[in-house]
């Protein structure tokens, strides 16, 4: 059997909701499924955090229409500039670019991989300069579930008075300073793809800091009718809510995401723990007690001076004649041929993992026994090279 990256696990409680919306003829974009799967999500995201507790969400049809919502929430329009965060998936600043604005790139710090907060400093004061305008908004991205440095990212926007979007996709049940990354920003979104953390087989939810934003990001989402009898429209809307068969699955998956996130934080502990002492290969693993990783997917760094040349596409070509999957890590937005245009401030970082880093399978579907053959695998691909 194959051992992919990460794969779509159910609790068995799905179908259960599922046939509840069946039964009862919520065959449509909301729903009991999607009240009561918000609710599990907010109570997840605010559990032991009082300051939180006026926090909600709203279900969409996916992480990308969640960014976006944000974005136009935010008052995002042709002709601004939104910051966003390079070493990402292009998901992350796609949304940019259907409002009309620019994405303006920041390259990683190598602790975290995330956002370098003192180049987003410098970026905003450059912009500033050049076009006489602050940025719009600040996409940040937890990328693997490696949460991004907040403290200095969240006083760095508030100087300059420029709200954040967290990124969340896939850093559902990561931590920063103890409190759940998705409820930093004034927007988080979450994603629930099938290679998410859960899934609602395509899926994603923006956080929200009130009822009200909650309010605005459904109206939003369901072609922004104005609450008359017939149909009255002084926005423009998108069709982005989740259906209530879906948020039924995402009901089920939250009763083992618990399960799930264990998991993924014990496979990352073993691969961390066999790379341990290894010459050559790099787990990236929490920098520091701040941080608290999902590990939504185990990440290693391959030095080439110290394993004869190794590259992770041969790993990669090696794993897959063993039926695993395996994947080089993004590639920075600044360097996709599709925003060549766009303004980018770059540190070398992002490229440098890029050009030397590998996805590692995680997620319920895969034993110990897979991590340590993974493991010798890859080892063994060092010495033949
Ligand atoms: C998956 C992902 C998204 C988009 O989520 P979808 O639900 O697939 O639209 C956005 N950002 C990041 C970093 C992601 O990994």
């Amino acid at each position: 059997m194959k051992i992919h990256l990460c794969l779509a696990h159910m609790s068995g409680n799905e179908q259960r909701y599922i046939s509840e919306a069946f039964a009862d003829n919520w065959v449509v974009p909301l729903g009991p499924n999607v009240d009561a799967f918000e609710d599990d999500l907010s109570r997840f995201l605010t559990s032991g955090a009082p300051d939180l507790s006026a926090l909600r969400v709203a279900a969409v049809c996916s992480g990308t229409a969640a960014i976006h919502l944000a974005l136009v929430m935010l008052g995002v329009a042709a002709g601004d500039e939104v910051i966003c965060q390079s070493f990402t998936f292009a998901a992350s600043a796609n949304p940019i670019v259907y409002q009309g604005a620019t994405p303006v790139f920041i390259d990683s710090e190598p602790d975290t991989w995330n956002m370098d907060p003192a180049l987003l400093d410098k970026a905003i004061a450059d912009r500033m300069a050049k076009t006489g305008r602050l940025p719009k908004a600040i996409v940040v991205v937890h990328l693997y579930g490696m949460p991004a440095k907040m403290d200095e990212i969240l006083a760095i926007a508030a100087k300059w008075r420029i709200p954040v979007v967290e990124d969340a996709a896939e850093a559902l049940g990561s931590k920063y300073k103890g409190r759940q990354c998705g409820t930093f920003g004034r927007f988080g979104t979450l994603s629930f793809n099938g290679n998410k953390m859960i899934t609602t087989s395509g899926g994603g939810a923006v956080v929200c800091p009130d009822e009200d934003a909650r309010r605005l990001a459904v109206f939003y989402a369901t072609q922004a009718r104005e609450p008359r009898p017939y149909y009255e429209h002084e926005k423009i809307g998108f069709n982005y809510r989740l259906s209530n068969i879906s948020a039924g699955i995402g009901r089920g998956q939250m009763t083992i995401l618990d399960s799930h996130l264990k998991r993924h934080r014990d496979i990352a502990a073993l691969y961390a723990e066999l790379f341990n002492d290894v010459e050559g290969f790099t787990f990236h693993g929490n920098p520091s007690p701040d941080f608290d990783s999902n590990f939504w997917l185990s990440t290693i760094v391959i030095d080439p001076q110290l394993t004869g040349g190794l590259t992770p596409e041969k790993v990669r070509l090696h794993l897959a004649s063993l039926e695993v999957e395996s994947r080089q890590l993004w590639k920075p937005m600044h360097s996709q041929p599709v925003f060549e245009q766009a303004p980018a401030y770059v540190n070398g970082v992002s490229s440098h993992l890029f050009s030397r880093g590998l996805c590692l399978p995680s997620g319920p579907w895969v034993t110990d026994d897979d991590v340590r053959m993974i493991v010798n695998e890859i080892i063994k691909c060092s010495r033949k090279s």
